[in-house]
């Protein structure tokens, strides 16, 4: 049997099971999308947003991209930030980033890994950069990539309150609070490392005005 159809043939089996647990289970899901959560993840496939959180189908709004990034040009996230922060009304945004993040140690070399991911990886290089001097005084190199998984969340959650997105929805409904946290594979356990609750002042640089 092929991976795919394994896959299908698996989906099959969880169904039944779901069902039997709980005979309105999809019935239920079908109504109602209310999910208070957007979480903005890696897309290593070793970090299921649902999983490591021990939450449902339902509870939680999830975007995932390589290394976890906001960046104000990707249509992508931007659409995903909108439709969670606007529409479903989502009272916490949640990045998470993980240790041993693959992407993260790309960034952390000077291997041309191509024009596309150069590009997105750029972004990693510009959080090195900002944090050029705390970096470099760490001597042992899997630290120093530890520390850069938790800087980049650090700049991601602060990218998220750069939007106009999150900025009028702060000051209208007094919602979300952004979270920055990092998953750690070695015992699955999540660590938070930066916060910036509603009204949070920000470089003044990025505040907008008459939202
Ligand atoms: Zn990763």
């Amino acid at each position: 049997m092929n991976v795919y159809e394994k896959l299908l043939r698996d989906n099959k089996a969880w169904a039944a099971a779901q069902i039997q647990k709980d005979p309105e289970y999809f019935e239920r899901l079908v109504h109602l999308q209310a999910p208070e959560i957007l979480w903005i993840g890696c897309s290593d496939s070793r970090v299921p947003a649902n999983q490591i959180t021990g939450t449902e189908p339902g509870e939680i709004f999830v975007h995932r991209n390589v290394a976890n990034l906001v960046v104000n040009t990707d249509v992508n996230l931007l659409a995903v930030l909108d439709f969670a922060v606007t529409y479903l009304k989502v009272k916490h945004v949640i990045v998470c980033g993980h240790y041993g993040c693959g992407g993260i140690k790309a960034a952390a070399t000077n291997i041309d890994h191509k024009p596309v991911l150069n590009m997105w990886l750029r972004n990693i290089k510009d959080v090195m950069r900002h944090y050029r001097r705390e970096l470099e005084n760490i001597p042992d190199e899997g630290e120093r990539n530890d520390r850069l998984v938790e800087l980049n969340v650090q700049e991601q959650v602060y990218n998220l309150a750069k939007t106009t997105i999150i900025q009028r929805c702060w000051l209208r409904e007094q919602r979300p609070d952004l979270h920055g946290w990092v998953y750690r594979l070695r015992d699955g356990i999540i660590k938070p490392v930066f916060e910036m609750n509603v009204g949070t002042p920000i470089d003044p640089l990025y505040k907008y005005e008459k939202l």
